[in-house]
């Protein structure tokens, strides 16, 4: 029966079903299986490997054959295609839990399925999904190329040029700061058919690897999530066929300005993974190491900042399954992104100090765990929207202008 909340004659009555209308954080049971399997999986197979890969600034190749073989690499694209067939907010699942143990694995996962798989589900031809979409889900690793030297939070000054040229576009120019560049076999590229078209010109292009004059720059050298690969871009004389253009000529920015919403979710999820991450490292290490005479997580100071970050963690939470579902439900989202990413990163890097703070000195050794995720944490405030602009973003939701 429907429990009556309160009447009052100036309110209109609300009534909720308690059965039908469970806590914002609770999941089904497949979305409770699909996360704690992915949690298990991260906890056997990533957190063994996570120093060395940091260290090393790569990702275990093996790694990866395992990732597509627990079915997170595809988690949307449909069964037919080989793929998990399952929703954007299992992503959201698989991107939380993985980045509880490792965020450099969980932006992989993240890229590839909030960004890459969403726009060729979105905007894909059929042909290019028959093309891409099995790939993708069984061996593929897939990036998403908006950002250049010159064009960061301003992504649509980029330059990158896609001249039209008989049955297909020559590219020309140079990205920056590519997720996943250095395992992919397929890039979503943004170029411009017509500088002078502003955002009008823009455009999204399917470019496999090994396209003749197209080739991976530099890696960058990051002070987290070090694993993930993050790379230069250079385009010269690489003539790519105008089937791969993804969705129209001159409505890539649109491609990117959905897809990013999106995606920005899934840099939540990460945050939140992270925070939850460092969080349980701080409740385990306070519980075990002894001070004056008795576990320093007796002492109620301790407490405290432990039941805030807590807090902190419940409040993220809320906004990243928030915005998921609303996605799913195919119902406006974009404050609630914006939201999202703003807070969870300020929570991970909230978590993350503390964490380092009552491991005392040996938080801030790379013997313990907590001093990667205090570094990789930095990250979430910058990419897929640096804060300030996910402010920018909100305000204008309150009606505001610059
Ligand atoms: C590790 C890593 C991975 C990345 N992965 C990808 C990827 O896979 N694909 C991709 O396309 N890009 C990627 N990026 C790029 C990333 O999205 C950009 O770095 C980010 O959007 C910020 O752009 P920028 O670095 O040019 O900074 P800028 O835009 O130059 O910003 C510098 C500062 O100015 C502030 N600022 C700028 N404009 C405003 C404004 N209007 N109001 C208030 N403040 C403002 C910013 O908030 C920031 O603090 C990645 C970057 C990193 C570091």
């Amino acid at each position: 029966m429907p429990a009556v909340l309160f009447r009052d004659d100036s309110i209109p009555s609300v009534s909720l079903d308690a059965a039908a209308s469970p806590a914002l954080s609770t999941l089904s049971d497949d979305e409770r299986l699909f996360h704690d399997s992915v949690l298990d999986f991260a906890s056997k197979e990533i957190r063994p490997r996570v120093r060395e890969m940091d260290e090393r600034a790569v990702l275990d190749p093996g790694l990866l054959t395992r990732l597509f073989d627990l079915g997170v690499m595809g988690v949307e694209i449909p069964e037919s295609f080989g793929g998990a067939g399952a929703t954007f907010f299992h992503s959201v699942l698989a991107v939380e839990a993985l980045s509880r143990v490792d965020p450099a694995v969980g932006v992989l996962v993240d890229v590839q399925n909030t960004l890459v798989i969403n726009a060729l589900l979105r905007w894909g031809s059929a042909d290019q999904q028959r093309q891409h979409l099995s790939r993708l889900a069984s061996d593929t690793v897939g990036a998403y190329a908006l950002s250049e030297a010159g064009s960061g939070s301003d992504a649509f000054a980029l330059t990158t040029r896609a001249t039209s040229q008989g049955d297909g576009f020559l590219l020309e120019g140079r990205k920056l700061w590519i997720t996943n560049a250095a395992e992919a076999g397929v890039f979503i590229v943004f170029a411009t058919v017509d500088l002078a078209a502003g955002y009008k010109g823009i455009t999204a292009f399917l470019v496999d690897r090994g396209t003749p004059g197209f080739t991976i720059g530099h890696k960058e050298d990051k002070l987290g999530i070090r694993a993930s690969s993050t790379c230069e871009l250079l385009f010269e004389g690489c003539r790519v066929p105008r089937a791969h253009v993804l969705g129209e000529v001159g409505k890539g920015y649109k491609i990117a300005i959905e897809t990013l919403n999106e995606g920005r979710i899934g840099i939540g999820a990460q945050m939140l993974g992270l925070a939850e991450g460092a969080l349980e490292h701080a409740l385990r290490y306070t519980q075990e190491r002894k001070q004056f005479g008795k576990a320093i997580a007796e002492f109620q100071g301790v407490q405290f900042q432990l039941a805030r970050a807590a807090t902190d963690i419940e409040a993220a939470k809320l906004l990243v399954y928030n915005a998921a579902r609303l996605r799913d439900a195919r119902q406006p989202f974009l404050k609630e992104a914006a939201m999202c990413k703003l807070f969870a990163s300020e929570v991970a890097e909230r978590t993350a100090s503390l964490a380092v703070n009552l491991f005392g000195g040996y938080g801030f050794v790379k013997d313990y765990p907590v001093e990667k995720l205090y570094r990789d944490a930095k990250i979430g405030q910058i990419y897929e929207g640096t804060s300030n602009l996910q402010l920018v973003t909100i305000a204008k939701t309150l009606g505001l202008r610059p």
